[in-house]
């Protein structure tokens, strides 16, 4: 049997209201910790992020509102996945852990990014997980160059 903990099974799930953040022990003793408002705007219902053909409505919006992503609770969905309920009532998406784990980079970017106080890529014109049109809707992201 394979004896090597999986990648993207969590072992522990904690979340932190007060910084606002979403944190994951793997089995592989890895640690994640996701921004909220990084994890509202990657919601991936359809209402939010559509469906074949049909543009979510976070593509149609610049900002989101705090009570968007303000943390109501949160719930397991099976042993893949767990569901938040936002501050707004949304409460559809559903953020298999795979993707979690995937996302695991563009999280710890983020709130490097929000911790220096930096411009981050949260909206759907930015960061990873969006194919598409490239982004026309250029919110220039000044590299700052100091080193
Ligand atoms: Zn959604």
């Amino acid at each position: 049997m394979a004896n090597q903990p999986a990648r993207d099974e969590p072992v522990d799930i904690r979340y932190d209201n007060a910084r606002q953040r979403l944190e994951i022990s793997w089995a592989d003793g890895h640690e994640s910790a996701y921004d909220y408002e990084l994890l509202r705007w990657r919601c991936p219902c359809a209402e939010c992020a559509g469906e074949m053909g049909h543009p979510g409505q976070l593509q149609f919006v610049q900002q989101l509102r705090p009570e968007q992503y303000a943390l109501h609770s949160i719930e397991l969905v099976g042993h893949y996945a767990v569901r938040p309920a936002w501050s707004d009532g949304h409460d559809t998406g559903i953020y298999a852990f795979d993707k979690l784990r995937g996302m695991d980079e563009t999280a710890a970017e983020d709130l490097r990014r929000k911790a220096a106080g930096q411009e981050r890529a949260l909206g759907p014109g930015g960061g990873a997980g969006r194919d598409g049109s490239g982004g026309s809707s250029g919110a220039d992201q000044s590299t700052a160059g100091n080193r």
